[in-house]
């Protein structure tokens, strides 16, 4: 049975509406996945986060694995006995975290120099990549400075260990000023260790029903970006995640996604496709027309916890910062008939402005649940639209700030 049942598409653009089966729950989609990076949602319990409508969090293997370890998760019930979250769980592979801490020695190393100073130069609280070889990465922790080895055969027995519902493949995620020739070789190898991944996961035999995605790369390159999505589709892979440098602004983003997502049309229209990293409002409105499944991003809870809510109001990015002065003496709610605790309680921007300035830590608390809600909202009105066969008009109201 394919893990993606879709229940109604737009005629109009690439979105689709479904539900996807894991072993912890349906998760509805089009979707918006909160980070729950180290194990919690910051601020939130689980609990609180259910509540909110989310079906399914974030995990972040490259963290969990340097701290508390694989081995200790799973000892004591897996990720979602451990931190309480009965829903599913999707985990990134490590990979975009292990080379984002050195992705200048990474293009040395691919360009065939030697690896400079830098690959030493980290100690405890700042990693960096001592190797990068064909078989894996080593690197440095950044909590304790000891040295540490990760693979595409690690991070599959990490999340597995971790109970994971969605596992992710161990890849490169490219970074935007890598050359195309960079990119390609980057890309080949994010291939080969896709074959190890599925090696690895066929010898384990599918670690307890879990699914797994494969990541498309290729930066900025069409071709580049098509043929991953044609390999990415032939290998096998339950559903497929889009990764890696997607431009350097809106237009080029969305052609890139564009592009690949077209060629998955073609070539796996059934698979869930997930958008890793991306989540402002108007780019989850633009990769639901797209044919996105869901998407993850940082981007609603670090704003709360630096004090900007979501409102409104595309014109300022849907963004209102409670830090500005203007917001001293308003009596205003952050937004009117928003069901969040904050907006129903009545309290006023005044009030979390107040918060924010002292640096309670309830502002951050209260300002993280009315920004979940706010997308929970988003994704809510994108997916009934797609049902309702209304995705235009309802696109086109949310883009007004309607
Ligand atoms: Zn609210």
């Amino acid at each position: 049975m394919p893990a993606l049942r879709i229940i109604a598409r737009d005629p109009a653009s690439r979105a689709r509406a479904g539900v996807l089966s894991t072993v912890h729950g349906e998760v509805r989609t089009p979707a918006f996945v909160p980070l729950a990076t180290a194990g919690s949602v910051r601020t939130l319990t689980c609990a609180e986060v259910a509540a909110l409508g989310y079906d399914m969090v974030l995990g972040n293997t490259f963290h969990l694995f340097l701290r508390p370890g694989g081995e200790l998760v799973e000892r004591l019930g897996g990720l979602h006995r451990f931190m309480g979250w009965e829903r599913a769980i999707i985990t990134d592979s490590g990979g975009f975290q292990v080379f984002s801490m050195g992705h200048g020695t990474v293009a040395d190393e691919i360009k065939g120099r030697r690896p400079t100073s830098r690959g030493s130069g980290g100690g405890a609280g700042q990693g960096s990549i001592l190797s990068i070889e064909e078989d894996g990465v080593r690197f440095r922790s950044y909590i304790d400075g000891s040295e540490r080895f990760i693979s595409p055969e690690v991070s599959m027995a990490v999340q597995a260990q971790l109970n994971s519902d969605i596992v992710l493949a161990f890849d490169e995620c490219t970074p935007f000023h890598a050359d195309r020739d960079y990119t390609a070789r980057s890309t080949e190898r994010t291939h080969r260790w896709l074959a190890r991944c599925l090696d690895w996961r066929a010898a384990h035999a599918g670690p307890g029903g879990s699914l797994f995605y494969a990541i498309i790369q290729g930066g900025v390159h069409e071709d580049l970006r098509i043929s991953s999505a044609q390999a990415v589709a032939s290998s096998g892979a339950e559903g497929i995640a889009i990764g890696g440098s997607l431009g350097q602004d809106k237009p080029q983003m969305y052609e890139v996604i564009d592009w690949s997502t077209r060629e998955l049309d073609r070539l796996a229209p059934e698979r869930p496709r997930h958008l890793l990293g991306i989540g402002e409002v108007d780019d989850l409105i633009r990769g639901v027309e797209l044919g996105i499944d869901s998407f993850d991003c940082a981007m609603p809870t670090r704003l709360a916890r630096h004090g900007t809510a979501l409102v409104a109001d595309p014109a300022n990015r849907w963004r209102l910062a409670l830090d500005r002065p203007a917001f001293v003496a308003d009596e205003a709610p952050l937004a009117e008939d928003c069901p969040c605790p904050a907006c129903v309680a009545g309290l006023s921007r005044a009030y979390l402005h107040h918060l924010v300035k002292t640096g309670e830590q309830a502002g951050g608390r209260l300002l993280t649940l009315h920004n979940l809600t706010f997308i929970a909202s988003l994704m809510t009105r994108l997916r009934d639209a797609i049902i309702d066969g209304r995705l235009g008009e309802v696109a086109a109201a949310l883009r007004a700030g309607n």
